[in-house]
């Protein structure tokens, strides 16, 4: 269900949505997302000119941001794979990574950039990294939308490229979910208490 309200903060009307019994406001907006997503794949642009990295799609909430991020690469040849994992259920991490898609490319001598939807305690991208590593990859990088740096767990984990840095709170939206749905909502809302 949508809704809009008066936010004194920023803009005059706020989107917020309520769903299984929690309440969320709009917290960024679709230009302010296309925004971040511009300045991320600037500088991966940069970084990886004259080579043909691989991005590792992290399914499910990175479809959203991945799809975004590679149209607005310049003059990076690049493969794109997907890998499916999961450690969430409702609000919170189980702390057990689970594959359900693998890896379905060689990664061997690759430059991979992992791509996720947020980054939290960062289990899943030490886990990932692990993986990777084994596998033999040249280089691992890690682009994502979101970053919690106060909930990080693993030094190995912190992304190199961030669209947009977020406190503790749970958010929905732009292909993160609440129990598999809302990930299709094109802006970022937040959970209140
Ligand atoms: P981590 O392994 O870093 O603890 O968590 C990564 C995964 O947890 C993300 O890919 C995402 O699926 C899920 N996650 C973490 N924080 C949030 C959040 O605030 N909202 C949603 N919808 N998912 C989250």
């Amino acid at each position: 269900m949508y809704f809009c309200s008066i936010n004194p903060n920023k803009t005059l009307f706020m989107r917020t949505i309520d769903e299984q019994g929690y309440h969320f406001e709009e917290w960024l907006t679709p230009e302010e997302i296309a925004k971040d997503v511009k300045q991320v794949a600037a500088t991966i642009s940069k970084d990886y000119q004259g080579q043909e990295p691989l991005f590792v799609v992290v399914l499910n909430g990175a479809f959203v941001f991945a799809s975004d991020l590679l149209r607005a690469l310049h003059d990076v040849r690049c493969e794109v794979t997907f890998i499916r994992v999961s450690s969430y259920w409702g609000m919170s991490s189980t702390g057990q990574l689970e594959f359900i898609v693998p890896l379905q490319q060689v990664v061997e001598n690759r430059d991979v950039i992992i791509v996720e939807d947020i980054v939290d305690t960062g289990l899943t991208i030490h886990q990932l990294k692990a993986h990777m590593r084994g596998l033999g990859v040249n280089s691992i990088r890690v682009a994502t939308m979101l970053f919690k740096p106060e909930k990080l767990e693993y030094d190995d984990a912190k992304p190199d490229y961030v669209g947009h840095e977020i406190s503790e709170e749970f958010v929905i939206g732009y292909g993160l979910d609440f129990d598999g749905f809302v990930r299709n909502l094109d802006a970022i809302y937040k959970v209140k208490e």
